[in-house]
């Protein structure tokens, strides 16, 4: 009986949860005020329906069904990782408790969930647990409704529970009684270790040490990217960075994602950590592991950086890991848990009190985002080429993969297919359409048609920022938007490299209408231009008539081929007709970080635009350039030739943020301007360079001033991330 009343509860997977109830009236309304006020902590309850049933009494107890296979199919939640809760931390700590110290400890509130799913319904026997018979005191707890750990599926303790082990780089037992507060020692003096997780390994090192953190810079072919790490706790992060209350309620919510914080003045961590950035990539342990690393050592923070060779996925398999990180680190921490997905950790920055996702992963993946309309039919789609993502559109929900990263070679093409077709098993999804990039020679494009061809199903390509803009409509439940979609590089419909574009879309309609776009600026050297801003600078100068031979010749030192390098872009920008042109946003901030000396090579996505943002912060718009339009193109070159001519009479912190005002005014108001033309309410901005908080704050600003609605992205990442997101939205709504 459950407060003295009878009936049953049985899980009706998309149809929800059903409880029959019989009893007095008292107590059930009795259960009905506690349904809401008392449910565990991750239980979220979207709707109640209620409705007295006649006939007589039935039942004599109250049963809890087991969940059937088919309701736990069909876009049924799949739930995500979930962070050690504090009933289990306190036990973790408490030496009367069996599960005192035992590194996995978990419950029906924590643990992990999506990475050792292998199959649906979501049962022990369906996940990597399932090589971890209970023990008889797991199993009470198991089977006794009364108990927090009621049908938890991760219950362990040290007696029946995965173990935790130490291996020297050649993957020798290293003995120890105490594997994992060794391992954090090891860290503390300066060791490289790999530690196994969740959903992948990570590389942990000192964050106080530059030896370590140089040759894993060395080893990982990173010479600037910076390095997330794990504080030991919030007031530990408080000590080297700036923590609003927004941030604080992300880095301690249950995803536990890593936040991006401002360094504080006392930063006291490591240059190399975060080089020449005003920001460094936090996030607070979200294990029993990761809290105990941390019991024996001083240490405020180690680096935390997800374990994948360059352009490869995250590492997840012990041989594996051997094998491929045996010459970067010293020591493994391994465990002997499969991992059944891999799943990277989740990044997010804050602008104002809003949540930006620069990664949508651990913690979120696959929780399907929920969308105000049905989709016409189902899809999946395959995103784009970089920071890659799939997407499973069912009904009114889009259920986005995790993570996948840069679909440039075999390992990620294969890691893609195997997460696409998870979803396609937890979602239980027939998809009719397959859609993807426009682009006919992405990895991405191609995998899609095979798709396509081999079911029998309709394929369908969306144009990069449409994408984009779709997926912002969408994911505020629009019916029509401008937006501004800023990125690095998107196919365009005529073929051409966009980036920087004014876009509008309407939510039945496959195609989208270019209002407007950033003039085109010679790419000297294609992707070439895109790792050595300085070629781009100098098509930028070129044309702005500025004597870009003294420029070109001064800096020639930041060319890979110095000298001669110099002198062949100088020949080429003689001959301007054979030079491919973009008309990218990202571009164009790359092009004032060379300009203004801020950065000259990128190392990593985003780096120079990054660091032009590091360093514009705080700064004043002293030029204060009017938008100049040609048309419904917006110039940069003389935006640039402004800059550039303004060395050394204005700082390069007020040039930087001045150049940022004038990209954001020009595509701010030239959005606006369409918007109010078309009868449209609503402007957004999408794409990569919407983490950019300066671009984001002004354009917010102007369009607001003119009385329309300014979107941005909170659930969905704004760069590519969301691309696959907004491909099934165009393909799963549109008329065809
Ligand atoms: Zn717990
Ligand atoms: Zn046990
Ligand atoms: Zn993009």
């Amino acid at each position: 009986m459950l407060n003295g009343l009878a009936g049953y509860v049985r899980n009706r997977g998309d149809a929800g949860v059903e409880i029959l109830l019989e009893g007095d009236d008292q107590r059930i309304e009795c259960f009905m005020r506690d349904l809401n006020a008392e449910k565990p902590p991750l239980a979220q309850i979207d709707q109640l329906n209620s409705a007295k049933l006649s006939g007589k009494n039935e039942y004599q107890n109250f049963t809890i069904y087991k969940s059937s296979q088919e309701a736990e199919t069909s876009g049924s939640i799949i739930p995500p990782d979930i962070a050690i809760c504090n009933p289990c931390l306190k036990e973790l700590r408490d030496p009367k408790n069996p599960r005192f110290e035992y590194f996995f400890i978990t419950c029906t509130d924590c643990g992990p969930r999506f990475t050792i799913i292998e199959r649906l319904p979501y049962d022990r026997e369906n996940t990597t647990m399932k090589e971890f018979p209970l023990c008889g005191f797991c199993l009470k707890e198991y089977n006794d409704p009364a108990n927090r750990r009621f049908h938890a599926q991760t219950v362990a303790c040290p007696k029946c529970g995965p173990q935790a082990y130490l291996t020297t780089n050649q993957g020798e037992p290293v003995q120890t009684e105490d594997p994992v507060r060794l391992a954090g020692k090891l860290l503390s003096e300066g060791h490289i270790l790999a530690i196994k997780g969740y959903g992948g390994f990570h590389i942990a090192a000192s964050t106080l040490k530059e030896k370590p953190l140089k040759a894993l810079r060395a080893t990982k072919h990173r010479c600037e990217k910076p390095f997330a790490i794990m504080a030991r706790s919030l007031d530990a992060a408080k000590r080297f960075a700036e923590v609003s209350s927004k941030e604080e309620e992300l880095l301690t919510s249950p995803a536990r994602p890593i936040v991006l914080l401002n360094k504080s003045s006392s930063y006291n961590l490591s240059s190399i950590v975060a080089p020449n950035l005003h920001n460094v990539g936090v996030m607070l342990p979200y294990t029993g592991l990761h809290y105990m690393l941390f019991d024996q050592v001083v240490d405020s923070a180690f680096v935390m950086t997800s374990a994948n060779p360059p352009n490869q996925p995250i590492v997840n398999d012990n041989e594996h890991a051997l094998k491929i990180l045996g010459r970067t680190v010293d020591y493994f921490l391994f465990h002997n848990r499969k991992i059944a997905q891999r799943c990277d950790d989740s990044v997010m920055r804050v602008h104002g009190n809003q949540q930006v996702f620069l990664r949508r992963s651990r913690g979120y993946a696959p929780v399907p985002i929920r969308l105000k309309q049905k989709s016409k039919r189902c899809v999946v789609s395959l995103g784009g080429e970089l920071n890659n993502t799939s997407c499973i559109l069912l009904n009114d929900q889009a259920f986005i993969s995790q993570h996948i990263g840069d679909v440039e070679n075999i390992e990620t093409r294969s890691f893609l297919q195997d997460a696409t077709s998870h979803l396609h098993r937890l979602t239980n999804c027939k998809p009719e359409t397959v859609a993807c990039d426009l682009h006919p020679k992405f990895t991405t494009t191609i995998l899609a048609r095979e798709m396509a061809d081999a079911n029998g199903s309709q394929l369908v390509q969306v144009q990069h920022h449409h994408a984009h803009a779709a997926g912002l409509m969408a994911e505020h439940g629009l019916d029509e938007i401008v937006s501004v979609v800023c990125d690095g590089y998107g196919y365009g419909t005529d073929g051409e490299a966009w980036g920087g574009e004014v876009i509008f879309c309407e939510r039945e309609s496959a195609n989208l209408k270019r209002l407007g776009h950033l003039e085109a600026q010679p790419l000297l050297g294609g992707d070439l231009a895109s790792r050595y801003p300085i070629r781009f600078s100098a098509g930028m100068l070129s044309k702005a008539g500025v004597n870009v031979e003294k420029w070109l010749m001064k800096n020639g030192n930041h060319l890979p081929n110095g000298e001669t390098e110099a002198k062949f872009i100088l020949n080429q920008l003689k001959n301007d007709s054979s030079i491919i042109k973009t008309t990218s946003c990202g571009r164009v901030l790359d092009g004032v970080a060379a300009v203004l000396g801020v950065s000259f090579e990128r190392t990593y996505e985003g780096e120079s635009a990054m660091k032009l943002e590091s360093v514009a912060l705080g700064g004043k718009d002293i030029l204060n350039l009017k938008p100049l339009l040609n048309g419904n193109v917006i110039d940069t070159t003389n935006m640039i030739s402004m800059v550039y001519q303004n060395i050394g009479k204005i700082s390069t912190k007020d040039l930087a943020y001045s150049a940022h005002a004038y990209l954001a005014r020009g595509l701010a108001s030239l959005a606006a301007q369409k918007a109010s033309t078309q009868g449209v309410k609503s402007v957004g901005f999408s794409g990569g360079v919407a983490c950019n908080q300066i671009l984001a704050e002004i354009m917010r600003e102007i369009v607001e001033s003119t009385g329309l609605r300014f979107f941005v992205h909170e659930a969905v990442p704004a760069g590519d991330g969301g691309i696959s997101f907004g491909q099934a939205v165009v393909a799963g709504f549109s008329r065809f």
